[in-house]
């Protein structure tokens, strides 16, 4: 049995090393020149992706923006899961929008940009706090722009008047007084079978994610089943196959869709040791047509991105419960280098576990550290 995975990062190499035990192999593309690589080595593989496209299984993504006429070609074999309907619509802000409409589902008020003129009537109807997104092309943060106050839009028009906004649209976003942000990762199969990990606590840092808490704190079932019934409407929706990501923000107890991810999430990484079948091994099931795995949790989890920095010692791993993944990337301001797991029986324990890891590790890179481990710490403690 084998995989083809369109993007050959982080993401194909921990699908691979979850798919190995099940007998699957992994093969990726490296979308930018169509070259085959190992996920797990990196090594050029001396086969065409034409030959390849029909010689494997099932073929997948492992990020929504892949050039359309690549994803055409994929769809046309039959084997692409998830569907380039929900790919397409993970990888532009507009018609996810329009799907979040159409089904009902709450999210955060907006107006679509194709003119910079049209930036003084959103600020009318959205007010003058804005976060403005490129609908295409943006990740972690990037294609984003933020507006603070009125006095701030004219250089901020003359920035935005650059780009080609009939090409690429803009949604104006009202910038949310949030309480908190979460995600859902849950799977389903092409019987319509979903399984759901529990919801993850997010923290970001200019925009980009840092540390994910799973199960998040102080979550009511009703707030469990409100993202399940967003996940169902989109996943049968969209017909889904696959790992998908919600994104959140909870505001008191209503829940407002940022975004979604038509695929593996960086906010189920903690799935790797703190459940029983993690994120990667239950997309691979999905996909292949395998039952899908457990998604039962076996330890209180705090996920932590190492971004933009390698070179501190191992020694944290004397800590229980802690474990690294490295990506073996070359390290660059802002890029995910690798993540920690922590696993621990309890919230009061992780934060211990936290605030230990915080003393082996460069402040600058990992800002939220200590005072998320306090929190946990408080939170543990009542
Ligand atoms: P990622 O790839 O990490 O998911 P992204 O580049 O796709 O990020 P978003 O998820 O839309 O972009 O935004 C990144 C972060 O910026 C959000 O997680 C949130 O912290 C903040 N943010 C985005 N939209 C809003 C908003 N409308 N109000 C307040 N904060 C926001
Ligand atoms: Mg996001």
């Amino acid at each position: 049995m084998s995989i083809l995975v369109l993007g050959s990062g982080q993401l194909a190499r921990m699908m691979a090393l979850s798919a190995y035990p099940l007998g699957i192999s992994v093969q990726a593309v490296d979308v930018a020149d169509n070259k085959i690589i190992d996920p797990i080595t990196k090594q050029v593989i001396n086969n065409t992706l034409e030959k390849l496209i029909e010689e494997v299984d099932a073929i997948t993504v492992e990020f929504e923006h892949i050039p359309e006429d690549l994803l055409e070609i994929v769809h046309s074999s039959g084997k692409l899961k998830p569907s380039i309907e929900a790919i397409l619509t993970g990888a532009d802000r507009v018609r996810e929008k329009s799907l979040l409409e159409k089904l009902d589902i709450a999210n955060c008020p907006f107006s679509i940009v194709t003119e910079v003129e049209q930036l003084e009537v959103a600020v009318e109807t959205l007010g003058d706090k804005l976060i403005i997104k490129a609908s295409r092309d943006g990740y972690d943060g990037y294609g984003q722009w933020r507006l603070q106050h009125k006095s701030d839009l004219p250089k901020l028009t003359e920035q935005l008047a650059k780009l080609d906004l009939h090409q690429v649209p803009l949604v104006v976003e009202k910038m949310l007084d949030f309480d908190r942000e979460l995600s859902l990762v849950a799977v389903r199969n092409a019987n319509g079978d979903i399984s759901y990990y529990p919801l993850a606590e997010n923290l970001h840092y200019q925009g980009q994610l840092h540390v994910s808490v799973a199960p998040a704190p102080n979550v009511s079932q009703k707030l469990t089943l409100q993202a399940q019934t967003i996940f169902n409407k989109l996943a049968e929706s969209l017909n889904y196959v696959g790992v998908l990501a919600v994104e959140f923000f909870q505001l008191g107890d209503q829940l407002l869709v940022n975004e979604i991810a038509p695929r593996v999430h960086n906010s189920g990484h903690w799935s790797m040791h703190g459940a029983d079948t993690c994120q990667f091994e239950n997309h691979v099931r999905a996909v292949r047509g395998l039952p899908l795995g457990s998604t039962k949790v076996t330890s209180t989890t705090a996920m932590i991105n190492i971004i933009g920095c390698n070179s501190f010692t191992k020694d944290m791993l004397s800590i229980a419960g802690c474990h690294i993944h490295w990506y073996g990337k070359t390290p660059r301001e802002k890029r995910k280098m690798g993540h920690f797991n922590l696993c621990a029986d309890n919230y009061q324990q992780l934060g211990k576990s936290m605030l230990a890891l915080s003393e082996y590790v460069p402040v600058e890179n990992f800002p939220m550290l200590k005072d998320e481990a306090k929190r946990l710490l408080k939170i543990g403690s009542i």
